[in-house]
């Protein structure tokens, strides 16, 4: 663990654990107006977004302030116009949460429900195609944090545009752990954030986007805040200038985490690191007993989702407050009808860590016997006793 100043390892999908150089990125004021600001910093962040994301002609991109989900709903909310009609596909929070966003903005959408742990069938969803002819824009959630599932994007986009469909793709939780030419699959519209794989601090989210679908876009947001055309243009008139307060310290963040992410070797060289960490939980958890909720492959090198232990006397907050003591801070599950925790292996994070996480695992087993023999029963009393206070 290189975070040494840091009390606890973030095993989470974001905000993650972040390098020190990051964060000390942020220890100055700086002013938004200035050109060392947009012209050195934003624009040159919106180049480097736009390399990151595909080999092809005919994309840019817009940052956006807020938490992701505020990129995704400035996406809907400026991309679909009124007589539009959105396709879902929801296999899980994440998915659900775009339906809800159509659902506040009065789009006309449809949701294909599939529960949390199957993927989309692609002769349904053309069937869908075929008997709706009003669907305008299809939207789906690349890996679906909720279980960790990586979702079929190829033959989602490739039905998307046999069917001439525009193709919106959160990409929240995989956009620089995961190689992917969003030109080569020809999406339109990939919405990512600054607290994720890209290994910065919370703040801001972005969009890329192919330009002459944005460029549709003038004067159909239904927010004013969260007007992607709007934002796009006032960046590209300006020369980087945000429309309203910019989140400065996250972006000289983000700035100096996209130097880390070259360092390191570009998105391939940082999913062989995500791989391998995933690799060595999954492993190590397995001989421990835990069992994986999805198949192995349907996994995503992001994020794992594991079985409760059934033991009467686990209980997750126990568990979690053992843990981080020992420096891992891990993750509740979000699946509805399974109980599950989760563990994150994206940001600063190292093969190391996880090896040791392993161990602080198989440490903190409280409610099984060989755990019980090795340690004063008490630590876990004490545990419960802190969690009530
Ligand atoms: C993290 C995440 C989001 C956005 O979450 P925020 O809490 O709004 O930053 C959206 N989609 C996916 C798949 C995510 O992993």
């Amino acid at each position: 663990m290189e975070n040494s100043d840091n009390q606890y390892l973030l095993l989470t999908p974001g905000p993650l654990s972040t390098s020190r150089s990051v964060r000390e990125a942020m220890l100055k004021d700086w002013c938004t107006w200035d050109d060392d600001y947009n012209k050195g910093i934003v624009e040159v962040i919106r180049k480097q977004l736009v390399e990151l994301a595909t080999k092809y002609p005919g994309y840019t991109s817009v940052l956006m302030q807020g938490s992701g989900t505020a990129s995704v709903e400035a996406t809907l909310g400026s991309v679909i116009p009124s007589d539009g009609k959105l396709l879902v596909i929801n296999n899980g929070a994440y998915g659900e949460r775009i339906g809800t966003i159509a659902q506040y903005l009065n789009i006309e959408h449809h949701v294909v429900e599939l529960g949390e742990v199957i993927q989309p069938d692609i002769e349904a969803l053309a069937t869908i195609l075929e008997q709706d002819k009003t669907i305008t824009h299809i939207a789906m959630v690349h890996c679906e944090t909720t279980t960790g599932m990586l979702n079929p994007i190829e033959a989602v986009t490739r039905l998307a545009k046999a069917h001439n469909k525009v193709m919106i793709l959160d990409a929240m939780s995989s956009f620089g752990g995961i190689p992917l030419d969003i030109g080569a699959l020809d999406i339109d519209f990939m919405i990512s954030s600054a607290n994720k794989c890209i290994q910065g601090v919370p703040g801001f989210g972005f969009v890329l986007a192919k330009q002459a679908e944005l460029e549709k876009c003038q004067g159909r947001a239904r927010s004013l805040s969260l007007d992607l055309y709007d934002q796009w243009h006032c960046m590209e008139k300006n020369h980087g200038k945000w429309r309203f307060t910019s989140p400065t310290h996250t972006v000289r963040a983000f700035h100096q985490a996209m130097i880390e992410l070259h360092e390191e070797g570009g998105v391939e060289a940082r999913y062989q690191r995500y791989r391998s960490n995933q690799k060595i939980l999954v492993e190590g958890m397995e001989k421990l007993g835990f069992k994986c909720l999805l198949d192995k492959s349907l996994h995503s090198p992001i994020i794992t989702s594991f079985y409760s232990p059934t033991h009467p006397e686990y209980d997750f907050k126990i568990f979690y407050t053992q843990l981080k003591a020992k420096g891992f801070v891990i993750y509740p599950g979000k699946v509805s009808n399974a109980d599950c925790f989760r563990i994150g292996n994206i940001g600063d994070v190292h093969n190391d860590d996880m090896h040791s996480l392993i161990d602080a695992i198989e440490t903190s087993m409280y409610w099984d016997n060989g755990y019980a023999q090795e340690n004063s029963v008490s630590q876990p009393v004490v545990a419960r006793q802190e969690q009530g206070a």
